[in-house]
Protein backbone atom coordinates (compact mmCIF):
# COMPACT_ATOMS: atom_id res chain seq x y z
CA UNK A 1 0.00 0.00 0.00
CA UNK A 2 1.18 2.97 -1.17
CA UNK A 3 1.87 5.79 2.21
CA UNK A 4 2.65 8.94 0.02
CA UNK A 5 0.91 12.08 1.71
CA UNK A 6 -0.70 14.02 -0.98
CA UNK A 7 -2.37 17.80 -0.58
CA UNK A 8 -6.07 18.90 -2.31
CA UNK A 9 -6.27 22.46 -2.69
CA UNK A 10 -10.37 23.43 -2.81
CA UNK A 11 -11.65 26.22 -3.99
CA UNK A 12 -15.02 28.36 -4.50
CA UNK A 13 -16.54 31.76 -3.80
CA UNK A 14 -17.34 32.77 -0.54
CA UNK A 15 -20.51 31.38 0.65
CA UNK A 16 -19.93 28.25 -1.38
CA UNK A 17 -19.59 26.01 1.61
CA UNK A 18 -15.97 24.77 1.00
CA UNK A 19 -14.64 25.28 4.24
CA UNK A 20 -17.83 22.65 5.61
CA UNK A 21 -16.20 20.37 2.51
CA UNK A 22 -12.67 20.84 3.49
CA UNK A 23 -13.83 19.46 7.20
CA UNK A 24 -15.92 16.83 5.75
CA UNK A 25 -13.03 15.76 2.92
CA UNK A 26 -10.14 15.92 5.60
CA UNK A 27 -12.14 13.48 7.85
CA UNK A 28 -12.98 11.03 5.05
CA UNK A 29 -9.41 10.69 4.06
CA UNK A 30 -7.56 11.40 7.09
CA UNK A 31 -6.28 15.09 5.62
CA UNK A 32 -5.02 18.13 8.16
CA UNK A 33 -7.53 20.58 7.05
CA UNK A 34 -5.75 24.20 6.14
CA UNK A 35 -7.51 26.95 6.55
CA UNK A 36 -5.76 30.02 5.36
CA UNK A 37 -8.13 32.92 5.60
CA UNK A 38 -8.59 31.33 8.90
CA UNK A 39 -5.34 31.63 10.02
CA UNK A 40 -4.59 34.95 9.34
CA UNK A 41 -7.96 36.06 10.91
CA UNK A 42 -6.67 34.67 13.67
CA UNK A 43 -2.85 36.41 13.43
CA UNK A 44 -4.44 39.22 12.39
CA UNK A 45 -6.30 39.76 16.42
CA UNK A 46 -2.36 38.96 18.11
CA UNK A 47 -1.45 42.22 19.15
CA UNK A 48 2.34 41.99 17.60
CA UNK A 49 3.34 43.47 14.45
CA UNK A 50 2.56 40.41 12.07
CA UNK A 51 -0.78 40.63 13.67
CA UNK A 52 -1.12 44.57 12.93
CA UNK A 53 -0.30 44.25 9.53
CA UNK A 54 -2.19 41.67 8.77
CA UNK A 55 -5.20 43.41 10.19
CA UNK A 56 -4.49 46.38 7.66
CA UNK A 57 -4.48 44.47 4.79
CA UNK A 58 -7.25 42.62 5.38
CA UNK A 59 -10.22 44.69 6.74
CA UNK A 60 -8.69 48.45 5.83
CA UNK A 61 -7.13 48.01 3.05
CA UNK A 62 -9.34 44.79 1.98
CA UNK A 63 -6.75 43.24 0.04
CA UNK A 64 -5.17 40.17 -0.92
CA UNK A 65 -2.59 39.20 1.73
CA UNK A 66 1.40 38.51 -0.05
CA UNK A 67 2.66 35.63 -1.02
CA UNK A 68 5.80 35.91 1.59
CA UNK A 69 2.97 36.00 4.23
CA UNK A 70 0.98 33.49 3.48
CA UNK A 71 3.88 31.16 3.02
CA UNK A 72 4.86 31.78 7.01
CA UNK A 73 1.17 31.20 7.75
CA UNK A 74 1.04 27.86 6.20
CA UNK A 75 4.37 27.00 7.38
CA UNK A 76 2.99 27.90 11.08
CA UNK A 77 -0.16 25.58 10.41
CA UNK A 78 1.33 22.75 9.04
CA UNK A 79 2.93 21.22 11.51
CA UNK A 80 2.53 18.41 12.78
CA UNK A 81 1.07 16.30 9.98
CA UNK A 82 3.01 12.99 10.50
CA UNK A 83 -0.83 11.47 11.32
CA UNK A 84 -2.47 12.48 8.25
CA UNK A 85 -2.26 11.23 4.90
CA UNK A 86 -2.09 14.65 3.91
CA UNK A 87 -3.49 18.29 3.98
CA UNK A 88 -6.68 20.05 2.02
CA UNK A 89 -5.73 23.70 1.51
CA UNK A 90 -8.59 26.23 1.71
CA UNK A 91 -8.21 29.46 0.60
CA UNK A 92 -4.78 29.16 -0.99
CA UNK A 93 -3.29 29.85 -3.76
CA UNK A 94 -5.95 32.24 -4.11
CA UNK A 95 -4.65 33.78 -7.79
CA UNK A 96 -2.48 32.48 -10.40
CA UNK A 97 1.26 33.23 -9.67
CA UNK A 98 1.14 31.91 -6.40
CA UNK A 99 0.12 28.35 -7.65
CA UNK A 100 3.81 27.94 -8.32
CA UNK A 101 5.17 29.01 -4.89
CA UNK A 102 2.60 26.59 -3.26
CA UNK A 103 2.90 23.65 -5.06
CA UNK A 104 6.93 23.70 -4.99
CA UNK A 105 6.46 24.72 -0.84
CA UNK A 106 4.40 21.56 -0.49
CA UNK A 107 6.76 19.31 -2.77
CA UNK A 108 9.36 20.06 -0.13
CA UNK A 109 7.30 19.16 2.93
CA UNK A 110 6.85 15.66 0.75
CA UNK A 111 2.59 16.81 0.45
CA UNK A 112 2.63 17.39 -3.47
CA UNK A 113 -0.92 18.98 -4.70
CA UNK A 114 -2.65 15.91 -6.49
CA UNK A 115 -5.47 17.97 -7.53
CA UNK A 116 -8.09 20.80 -6.68
CA UNK A 117 -11.17 20.86 -6.29
CA UNK A 118 -13.48 23.65 -7.50
CA UNK A 119 -17.39 24.06 -6.24
CA UNK A 120 -19.66 26.14 -8.41
CA UNK A 121 -22.66 27.92 -6.40
CA UNK A 122 -24.86 30.97 -8.34
CA UNK A 123 -23.96 33.98 -7.27
CA UNK A 124 -27.48 34.85 -5.93
CA UNK A 125 -27.06 32.30 -3.85
CA UNK A 126 -23.96 33.11 -2.59
CA UNK A 127 -25.12 36.45 -1.79
CA UNK A 128 -28.35 35.19 0.03
CA UNK A 129 -26.02 33.10 2.10
CA UNK A 130 -23.62 34.96 3.30
CA UNK A 131 -25.60 37.98 4.41
CA UNK A 132 -27.44 35.25 6.77
CA UNK A 133 -24.37 33.24 7.56
CA UNK A 134 -23.14 32.55 11.49
CA UNK A 135 -20.47 30.42 12.89
CA UNK A 136 -19.71 28.65 16.00
CA UNK A 137 -16.25 30.12 16.95
CA UNK A 138 -15.84 27.00 19.33
CA UNK A 139 -16.72 23.93 17.39
CA UNK A 140 -16.04 25.70 13.64
CA UNK A 141 -19.82 24.87 12.15
CA UNK A 142 -21.32 26.86 10.14
CA UNK A 143 -25.40 27.74 10.20
CA UNK A 144 -27.47 29.46 7.92
CA UNK A 145 -29.93 32.09 10.00
CA UNK A 146 -33.51 31.21 9.43
CA UNK A 147 -33.04 27.76 7.90
CA UNK A 148 -30.11 25.98 9.72
CA UNK A 149 -31.28 27.64 12.81
CA UNK A 150 -34.40 29.77 14.24
CA UNK A 151 -32.59 32.87 15.26
CA UNK A 152 -28.84 33.28 15.13
CA UNK A 153 -29.13 36.28 17.33
CA UNK A 154 -30.12 34.35 20.50
CA UNK A 155 -29.80 30.87 19.72
CA UNK A 156 -26.86 28.88 20.86
CA UNK A 157 -24.74 26.55 18.62
CA UNK A 158 -27.11 23.40 18.31
CA UNK A 159 -24.02 21.25 18.54
CA UNK A 160 -21.95 22.50 21.47
CA UNK A 161 -24.01 25.03 22.88
CA UNK A 162 -21.63 28.56 22.76
CA UNK A 163 -22.77 31.59 21.08
CA UNK A 164 -23.29 32.49 17.76
CA UNK A 165 -21.26 35.41 15.65
CA UNK A 166 -20.88 36.70 12.24
CA UNK A 167 -17.44 37.15 10.19
CA UNK A 168 -16.08 40.29 10.77
CA UNK A 169 -15.82 41.00 6.84
CA UNK A 170 -19.74 38.97 6.19
CA UNK A 171 -20.98 42.41 5.25
CA UNK A 172 -22.84 43.42 2.08
CA UNK A 173 -19.21 45.37 1.16
CA UNK A 174 -16.97 42.83 2.16
CA UNK A 175 -18.77 40.23 0.99
CA UNK A 176 -18.86 42.48 -2.88
CA UNK A 177 -15.47 42.84 -2.55
CA UNK A 178 -14.29 38.84 -1.96
CA UNK A 179 -16.61 38.00 -4.90
CA UNK A 180 -14.87 40.36 -7.13
CA UNK A 181 -11.56 39.34 -5.83
CA UNK A 182 -12.90 35.92 -6.41
CA UNK A 183 -13.83 35.81 -10.01
CA UNK A 184 -11.05 38.50 -10.76
CA UNK A 185 -7.88 36.31 -9.19
CA UNK A 186 -9.59 32.61 -7.88
CA UNK A 187 -11.20 32.11 -11.31
CA UNK A 188 -7.92 31.78 -13.07
CA UNK A 189 -6.50 29.40 -10.89
CA UNK A 190 -9.32 27.20 -11.44
CA UNK A 191 -8.65 27.51 -15.12
CA UNK A 192 -5.07 26.67 -14.62
CA UNK A 193 -5.79 23.49 -12.81
CA UNK A 194 -8.32 22.88 -15.87
CA UNK A 195 -5.62 23.15 -18.36
CA UNK A 196 -3.27 20.96 -16.42
CA UNK A 197 -5.95 18.58 -16.38
CA UNK A 198 -6.40 17.91 -12.25
CA UNK A 199 -9.53 19.72 -11.76
CA UNK A 200 -12.42 18.16 -10.19
CA UNK A 201 -15.38 20.53 -10.64
CA UNK A 202 -19.02 19.83 -8.11
CA UNK A 203 -22.18 21.61 -7.81
CA UNK A 204 -22.40 23.13 -4.34
CA UNK A 205 -26.08 23.82 -4.51
CA UNK A 206 -27.14 20.43 -3.13
CA UNK A 207 -27.18 19.52 0.44
CA UNK A 208 -23.63 19.55 2.65
CA UNK A 209 -23.74 15.85 2.58
CA UNK A 210 -24.71 15.18 -1.12
CA UNK A 211 -22.05 17.30 -2.04
CA UNK A 212 -19.30 15.77 -0.12
CA UNK A 213 -19.87 11.93 -0.97
CA UNK A 214 -19.99 13.45 -4.76
CA UNK A 215 -16.91 15.07 -4.37
CA UNK A 216 -15.22 12.16 -2.09
CA UNK A 217 -16.13 9.55 -5.21
CA UNK A 218 -14.43 12.11 -7.74
CA UNK A 219 -11.36 12.04 -5.82
CA UNK A 220 -10.71 8.29 -5.18
CA UNK A 221 -11.39 8.43 -8.96
CA UNK A 222 -8.49 10.87 -9.26
CA UNK A 223 -6.28 9.04 -6.74
CA UNK A 224 -7.08 5.76 -8.73
CA UNK A 225 -5.78 7.10 -11.75
CA UNK A 226 -2.32 8.97 -10.25
CA UNK A 227 -1.42 5.53 -8.76
CA UNK A 228 -2.48 3.30 -11.66
CA UNK A 229 -0.28 5.74 -14.10
CA UNK A 230 2.70 5.08 -11.63
CA UNK A 231 2.32 1.55 -11.63
CA UNK A 232 2.40 1.47 -15.53
CA UNK A 233 4.84 3.89 -15.69
ZN1 LIG B 1 -20.46 24.97 18.33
Amino acid sequence: MNEEKFGIVILGPPGSGKGTQARCLSSLFRLKHIDVGRELRRVAEEKTSLGLHINTLIYKEKVLVPDDLVLKILQNAFEPISFFSGVILDGAPRHKDQIQSIEHFLQQLGVPILCALSIRVDETLLVERIKNRYFCPRCISFYINGIDIQDATKDLCPKCRYPLERRKDDTAEGVKKRLEIFSKETQLVIEEYRKQKRLIEIDGEDEPDIVCSLAHKELLKMIQEKYANKNTA
